[in-house]
């Protein structure tokens, strides 16, 4: 098996030391590939090319009309590699080949809209009192250390990279050990566009060794992190002597609020794969259910009979919509927390079981399980599981609604499901969410801000919004006198 190695300063090498790690596939369980495994010197080295790369000017000083023509560059690759590109990443991260296409798909929409960003950030000009002119630049905020989860592999880089190279930066990008693939040939795309070698890196390795490295050194001038919480929270311990600047985005417990006024046959239809799409595993997943007293148990039928039709299988096969999750691990912690719910008295209503297709056996598989009678204060309710788990839980009107949906330590995402205008508007106002979509289960496009409230992160991805972060304010007066 050929070796897939490491990109440092724009070129494909192995690792200092020689180290590689196998990569597994999870619908089979088997190894996938061989990767280069990045230790603290391939970090060093990494840091050593970026910072020279930076204060050469090698690519902040390409007109920023010019770098948003490399990026287009960058759009048009994936598209022309998509097939190939999904292909990598429904056998790495296991998600249905459907999925696997939008995600490449969006990944080149991304890049696309930073290419039309990169010469539409703007500075000001201030009135002051003094004679003169005062104007507030934006300059590169320097080397950024990128680090990306295994959920959406390609997608969540993708989101990272294209404002932070937009905005003139060096990257280095640390994508998750389970699904390094698709980070590496982005890399080798990123340099076949025209991005200079030397500001691009890919570094798959131990999340606390290369990721460790890379956030607690003074040669980052910005980290955007994307993952667990707990982790989030010890980069940012990691990086305050250095006061780094940090975006994080981190886990959710998202609600969906259903009325009884709502149009509750489209709910149905919708709602079900913004819980189970990548089998759970998307920071995003509405696995909070809130539905309205009156139409709660109606719900509860009709919602898991349009559960059950969701088909589980292998990524590969076209008809699949939910494929297995990342790990055996992960399916264990989904089967954990679906007795924890039940222990605390909540009905497992269907699914949480291991499918018996013999096609699946060797595979990290769960079916989709809905869980009803649950009460929000219920640890089933408050914990992110990350896995095929879904909370229905009623309330009483739209105070208690409010209530609940708040009652978490995330704030990421949501949906509102109600025909009445006023209400629609209140609650909205009302929920403390990043994101929030009414009669819609949609989270994230291109152009909008994205991030969390509370424990699900710290500022905004995407949008003219990631800009800010990529970016320093500089103020700068010419005296006239
Ligand atoms: P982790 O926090 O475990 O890992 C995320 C990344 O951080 C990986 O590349 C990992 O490397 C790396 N890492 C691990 N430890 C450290 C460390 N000490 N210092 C620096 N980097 C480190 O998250 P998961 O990969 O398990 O991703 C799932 C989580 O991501 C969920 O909680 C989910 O909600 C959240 N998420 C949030 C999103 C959002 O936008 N808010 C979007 C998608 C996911 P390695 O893989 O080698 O361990």
């Amino acid at each position: 098996m050929t070796i897939q190695e490491l990109v440092v300063g724009g070129r494909r090498r192995a690792a200092l030391d020689g180290a590689t790690f196998s990569v597994r596939e999870p619908a089979t369980g088997g190894v996938l590939a061989e990767v280069a495994r990045a230790g603290t010197a391939d970090v060093d080295d990494a840091l050593t090319i970026a910072t020279r790369a930076f204060e050469a000017g090698v690519w902040s000083r390409t007109g920023a009309t010019a770098r948003g023509r490399v990026l287009g560059r960058v759009a048009a690759l994936l598209r022309d590699r998509a097939e190939e590109i999904a292909m990598i990443e429904a056998h790495n991260a296991g998600k249905p080949l459907g999925d696997a296409r939008w995600e490449v798909e969006a990944a080149a929409a991304t890049f696309e809209y930073y290419a039309g960003a990169a010469n539409k950030l703007f500075g000001e000009v201030v009135p002051v009192q003094e004679p003169g002119l005062d104007v507030v630049l934006r300059e590169p905020v320097g080397v950024c250390a990128l680090v990306v989860p295994w959920n959406f592999p390609l997608l969540i880089a993708s989101w990272k990279s294209a404002p932070a190279l937009a905005c003139g930066n060096p990257i280095i990008l640390k994508p998750a050990s389970y699904t390094p693939l698709s980070a590496l040939l982005l890399g080798e795309i990123l340099v076949e566009a025209g991005v200079p070698p030397d500001c691009v890196s890919v570094l798959p390795g131990p999340g606390a060794e290369v990721g460790g490295a890379l956030v607690a050194d003074r040669r980052v001038n910005k980290i955007s992190f994307t993952g667990e919480t707990a982790t989030g929270a010890g980069i940012l311990r990691a990086s305050s002597d250095n006061i780094t600047r940090v975006s994080l985005e981190l886990g959710g417990k998202s609600a969906s609020v259903v009325f009884a006024d709502a149009d509750i046959e489209r709910c149905i239809e919708e709602t079900p794969m913004s819980v189970f799409g990548n089998a759970g595993q998307d920071c995003c997943a509405r696995s909070r259910i809130l539905v309205e007293r009156s139409a709660y148990d109606d719900f509860v039928s009709r919602f898991a009979a349009r559960v059950e039709r969701i088909r589980v299988g292998l990524p590969i096969d076209e008809a699949t919509e939910m494929g297995p999750l990342i790990s055996p691990a992960q399916r264990e912690t989904a089967q954990r927390y679906l007795a924890i719910g039940q222990d605390e008295g909540a009905e497992l209503v269907t699914g949480g079981l291991v499918p018996s297709d013999s096609a699946l056996s060797a595979g990290s598989f769960l079916t989709p399980a809905v869980l009803a009678g649950v009460r929000n204060e219920m640890q089933v309710a408050q914990d992110e599981i990350f896995g095929p788990v879904v909370c229905i839980i009623p309330f009483d009107d739209e105070a208690d609604a409010v209530r609940q949906a708040n009652d978490s330590n995330y704030g990421l995402s949501g949906s509102l499901w109600t025909r009445e205008l006023g209400r629609a508007t209140r609650v909205a106002r009302a929920l403390r969410t990043g994101t929030l979509s009414v009669n819609s289960n949609r989270s994230v496009r291109s152009e909008t801000p994205f991030g969390g409230y509370k424990r699900s992160g710290l500022g905004r991805e995407l949008g003219m919004h990631a800009m800010q972060h990529y970016t320093e304010v500089k103020n700068v007066f010419f005296s006239s006198e």
